[in-house]
């Protein structure tokens, strides 16, 4: 059976995962942690066990190495030889990739090219797709890129309205992320709806959030913009926000551009309104009556609410479903009874109980229509798999060659 392996590299971490071809069977995964520090570690998991080891990874080539050994010794593979092919997750490809591509000595340059969109996200990728290039130098390796399924968005919808040179000279634009969930979420839905133009609204819900408007079967708008800081309240970051405030707190405060980005990066979102990042620690603050919990939830709720308008109209009302994803909207049951009652006046629509309550993490179900049959619109919950799409990409790559 054919082997592929998928990567996820981060600045200082690392994720693998190899499954077997065409069952697309998982037979190994696992995860580096603070690769560069002294106290870095490392988690396998093989047929539901985990095994946790620690050491000093001084790079990601490390790594790289460590994940060979466990791949030899836990007999996954005899040798290095029944690998096909390497697929890597790559934040940014500006306006270059539109698809995944195979990784040659022009898309690597590019890639660190783009660095200047994704300087978080890029240079940990790199070293990941050097270090594999290293160590398995016969090994077809593919990029698959966050924004390329995105690159179908209209001019129209793409344009920031700032002085036009800034998109000629600098390439200023909306570019989206969580491409690879979308593009996921959109080919299971076709799947499911027998129907290849179809309109959608996917709303991609975890710490990080995006929203994609799905025209005809094609991205037609999302809500992350030249970063992915852009649109939905998240976790920890702002999302949408007038610009002014940054000169203006910049002035007030006399912290540099850097210490602000920060700030809207890593200290906004959930966590600026009530302290706390994580969905569930919020709902716990807001359930128990909390002021700051209720408006954290609240500003989250709604600024959901509001890109799920805008693409309502964008898409003339006709919309074949509704798809709620990632960790919280495939999980909470609250928050996805909110939403469906908030929208049910103008989009006709009402929640089945039943199904709803019985989808998620701990309920017998994680995928299925959680409004009632005489709604307009379906609301779907699907779990998103985005490593499954970066498998699947690179295996097409590599065998249509
Ligand atoms: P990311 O991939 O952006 O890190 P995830 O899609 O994994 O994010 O989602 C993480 C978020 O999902 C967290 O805010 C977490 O609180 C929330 N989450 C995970 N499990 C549940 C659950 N059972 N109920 C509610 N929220 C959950």
């Amino acid at each position: 059976m054919d082997k592929y392996l998928v990567i996820n590299a981060g600045s200082s971490s690392l994720k693998f995962s190899l499954y077997e071809m065409p069952t697309e069977k998982l037979l190994i995964n696992g995860y580096f942690e603070k690769i560069g520090f002294e106290d870095s570690f490392w988690t396998v998991k093989i047929n539901g066990d985990k095994i946790r080891k620690e050491g000093y990874l001084v790079n990601h080539g490390d790594a790289v190495s460590i994940m060979i050994d466990e791949l030899i010794s836990n007999k996954i593979i005899n040798s290095l030889n029944e690998i096909c092919g390497v697929g890597h997750r790559v934040l940014h490809g500006g306006e270059i990739y539109s698809e995944s591509v195979e990784i040659t000595d022009k898309v690597l340059n590019d890639i660190v090219d783009l660095t200047k969109f994704g300087p978080l996200h890029h240079p940990g990728e790199i070293a990941g797709i050097k270090a594999m290039m290293d160590k398995l130098p016969n090994v077809k390796q593919v990029a698959v890129i966050d924004t390329a399924f995105h690159q179908t968005i209209p001019r129209d919808n793409y344009m920031y309205a700032v002085p036009y040179e800034w998109y000629l000279k600098y390439k200023v634009r909306k570019y989206g992320f969580h491409g690879t969930s979308h593009k996921y979420l959109t080919e299971y839905m076709k799947r499911e709806l027998n129907k290849d133009n179809v309109n959608l609204i996917i709303c991609h819900v975890g710490s990080g959030a995006s929203i994609s408007c799905i025209k005809d079967g094609k991205c037609y708008n999302t809500t992350m913009g030249l970063t992915p800081l852009d649109g939905l309240v998240m976790g920890t970051r702002s999302g949408s926000i007038d610009p002014s405030i940054l000169k203006y707190v910049m002035d007030e405060t006399g912290k540099d551009i850097d210490e602000i980005m920060d700030d809207l990066n890593k200290k906004s979102g959930l966590l600026g309104i009530c302290g706390k990042n994580d969905f569930r620690d919020m709902l716990t603050m807001k359930l128990d009556g909390d002021e700051n919990g209720i408006l954290a939830y609240n500003m989250f709720r709604d600024s959901i609410i509001k890109y799920i308008g805008e693409y309502y109209f964008q898409l003339d009302g006709l919309v074949d479903a509704i798809v709620f994803s990632a960790g919280v909207l495939e999980n909470n049951i609250l928050l996805r009874e909110d939403l469906v009652n908030k929208l049910s006046k103008v989009m006709g629509i009402s929640i089945d109980r039943d199904s709803n309550n019985n989808i998620g993490f701990g309920c017998e179900l994680d995928t299925g229509v959680i409004t009632s049959k005489d709604s307009r619109i379906p609301v779907w919950v699907v779990p998103t798999n985005e490593e499954i799409m970066i498998l699947r990409d690179t295996v097409k790559i590599i065998n249509n060659k």
